[in-house]
């Protein structure tokens, strides 16, 4: 299996897992040409569309992807909020299991400032366990048998309190980012409360432009963990299976 990165910032999330026979996108927050060109304009490849909530830099392609005769798999919430509805919307719940082609997804509620906004473990015979867990300030959750790992690392608390002891950031502002993204310092101490010992990967996701460091953040969670560790770039593929090798 591969893991493709069509954009993962506030600018636009879209990701893809895809192995020989199909695809499974995750976010559509990015045009529909550049997904499209992400799987070399084979959408009859696509399974499905997992969307985590209604934030554009999520979903803004929703209607040309549901025009183009993909699947898309989200909350009540979310697509009330989008005001998206048709036979290509299906509505999906926390803790309630469905398949889209050979991926068993479950959902499960995260924390954000979003309608009903979800995220999903995704089991695959390929990747085993993968955990995407975006746009969540905490994880009320902790996971048995991860094998990979997609987790937002949005920005660093430090950074943050850098920022407003020299008055370039509000207070107002700094709460909504506590309060709806997920730390540096955060995402470590959700890796520290999960059994880690089968993982292969992790891939940090939705870094900030201003708030993050792309360097500092793999360079601590590679040694917080020792696994292989990566920054999320446009544009970036990764061999993304169950073992290494
Ligand atoms: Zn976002
Ligand atoms: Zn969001």
């Amino acid at each position: 299996m591969k893991l493709k990165i069509v954009g993962s910032n506030s600018q636009g999330n879209s990701y893809i897992l895809e192995n020989e026979t199909e695809a499974l996108l995750i976010e559509c927050g990015m045009r529909f040409f550049d997904i499209k060109k992400a799987i070399d304009f084979n959408i009859s490849k696509i399974s499905g569309c997992l969307l985590t909530h209604e934030h554009k830099d999520h979903c803004v392609s929703i209607n040309d992807v549901m025009k183009g005769g993909v699947d898309v798999y989200a909350s009540k919430g979310t697509f009330e909020a989008i005001g998206c509805n048709g036979h290509r919307a299906n509505v999906i719940e926390s803790k309630k299991p469905f398949l889209v082609g050979d991926f068993r997804i479950m959902p499960f509620d995260v924390k954000h400032d979003a309608a009903e906004p979800l995220g999903f473990l995704i089991n695959h015979k390929e990747t085993g366990n993968v955990l995407f867990l975006t746009d969540s300030y905490y994880s009320p959750y902790t996971f048995d048998n991860l094998n990979n790992l997609i987790i937002e690392a949005n920005f660093s608390e430090k950074i943050i309190d850098r920022k407003m002891e020299a008055g370039s950031i509000q207070t107002f502002l700094r709460n909504r980012i506590l309060k709806s993204h997920m730390s540096l310092e955060t995402n470590k101490e959700f890796l520290k409360a999960n059994d880690l010992s089968k993982v292969n990967n992790i891939v940090l996701i939705h870094l900030s432009d201003s708030n993050s460091d792309e360097e500092l953040f793999v360079k601590e969670i590679r040694e917080l963990t020792c696994k292989t560790v990566y920054a999320a770039k446009k544009g970036m593929v990764l061999n993304f299976n169950k073992n290494p090798f």
